[in-house]
């Protein structure tokens, strides 16, 4: 991979020539489009119907996770290259930090064709301030027609404070993303109305328009080491002293079995185990298992475990291997976090709750006993293979 560098100055920079050496590549047409998909580079100039003006191109708001780019920022790189192969412009990332130098190269090989960043040490940890002050100044200056940002607890902050300070409209926890090409408008989805209905949302009359997408319900972007792209750094002057909130320090969270995002198989528990001692019974099966615990509403509501473990609309949407619900009945607003799990297995003893009609497997029966009965062998086997 090799890319240009646009320093401040103006002054284009090749790592491979040295400063003011030829630029490594030149944006064509296509853009990072699929071979054959050719799609033409319109004017940035040209007139939104009813838009603002002056606004081309499709953004993504790169978060951190670690050293590397998060998930969730991954997937919005995969569905921004669609996104902006079907309006014809390019890709861009915008990546913030104190030192961020991997991360650019990374969006790149993750298909932004040009990345816009800038370093401070304000930017080191993730504050509100500092965060909105530099994007905002970068998409006043570069002007996206789409931003896409992650539907995490850092999105939906920075999201909601871009919004404000770009006038701009915000849908907020999408779940996909097109492009209605005769209008050129972003259309985002999202379950709405407590999940009883799907709405397809646009925001006609303002630029950027803005979308905060959740995490795991889009395929992440293809690395290629082989692709090339701009990156166009920006000095900005920021004075610490205004910033309200510091960071004296991170803990980690001690409860590893909330860990949703990241686990292959769930055990998730809901009203039908009746109370926070009978509970036990779903995190004794995620244990033997190896799994994570995850809880409907109904069960975080009443208190028998935390909103950490909380997995639906209002809590964190999964994508494991194998999801077992416990005496839950699939309610549409639970459904809307699992869905994309790949095998669902449900144990209930009502034959018609929803979540039967759900699963990959579902188990009619007493929760109080197939589950114990499922810990003891599951234990009992892994003890014989342990022996083996
Ligand atoms: C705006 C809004 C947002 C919401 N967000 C979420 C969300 O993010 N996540 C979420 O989960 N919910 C959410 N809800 C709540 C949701 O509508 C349901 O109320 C909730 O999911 C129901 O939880 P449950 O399945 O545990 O309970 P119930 O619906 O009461 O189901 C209990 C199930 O247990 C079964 N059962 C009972 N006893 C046994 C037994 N002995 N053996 C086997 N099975 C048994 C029953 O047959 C039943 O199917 C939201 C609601 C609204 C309005």
């Amino acid at each position: 991979m090799s890319q240009s560098v646009t320093e401040p100055s103006g002054v284009s920079y090749n790592p491979k020539n040295g400063r003011g050496g030829a630029r490594s590549f030149t944006l064509a047409g296509s853009f990072g489009c699929n071979k054959g998909a050719t799609v033409e580079s319109r004017s940035a100039n040209r007139v939104e119907e009813s838009g603002e003006k002056g606004h081309e191109g499709v953004w993504v708001f790169i978060e951190r996770d670690g050293g590397g780019i998060a998930g969730v920022s991954k997937e919005l790189l995969g569905a921004g290259r669609k996104l902006a192969c079907d309006l014809g412009v390019p890709l861009g990332a915008l990546v913030l930090g104190d030192d961020i130098d991997a991360l650019e190269k990374e969006a790149i090989v993750l298909g932004a064709d040009r990345v816009y960043s800038s370093r401070h040490d304000s930017l080191r940890h993730y504050r509100t301030d500092p965060y909105a002050f530099f994007a905002s100044a970068l998409i006043k200056k570069y002007r996206p027609e789409i931003v896409l940002i992650g539907a995490t607890t850092t999105g939906r902050d920075l999201a909601g404070a871009l919004a404000v300070e770009l006038r701009t409209g915000l849908c907020a926890d999408c779940t996909a993303l097109s492009i209605d090409t005769r209008r050129r408008l972003l259309v985002v989805e999202k379950p709405a109305f407590g999940g009883n209905i799907l709405a397809s949302i646009v925001c006609p009359k303002r630029r950027p328009q803005m979308a905060t997408v959740r995490p795991r319900v889009m395929e992440p972007a293809t690395p290629d080491p082989s692709r090339r792209g701009e990156i166009i750094r920006e000095n900005l002057h920021y004075e610490e002293n205004p910033v309200a909130l510091s960071i004296l320090g991170f803990t980690k969270e001690k409860d590893v079995s909330a860990d949703l995002a990241s686990a292959d198989v769930i055990v998730a528990g809901g009203r039908g185990l009746k109370s926070a001692e009978n509970f036990k019974l779903v995190e004794d099966l995620a244990q033997a298992l190896g799994a994570a615990v995850g809880a409907t509403r109904a069960a975080v509501d009443a208190g028998w475990v935390s909103y950490a473990h909380q997995i639906g609309q209002t809590g964190i949407t999964v994508k494991p291997k194998v999801y077992i619900a416990v005496g839950i009945s699939g309610a549409i607003q639970h459904l809307a976090g699992v869905q994309t799990s790949e095998t669902i297995i449900a144990i209930n003893k009502d034959p018609e709750a929803p979540i039967m009609k759900a699963a990959t497997l579902a188990v009619v029966g007493d929760l109080f006993k197939i589950v114990p009965a499922l810990t003891r062998e599951i234990k009992r086997l892994k003890g014989e293979h342990m022996r083996r």
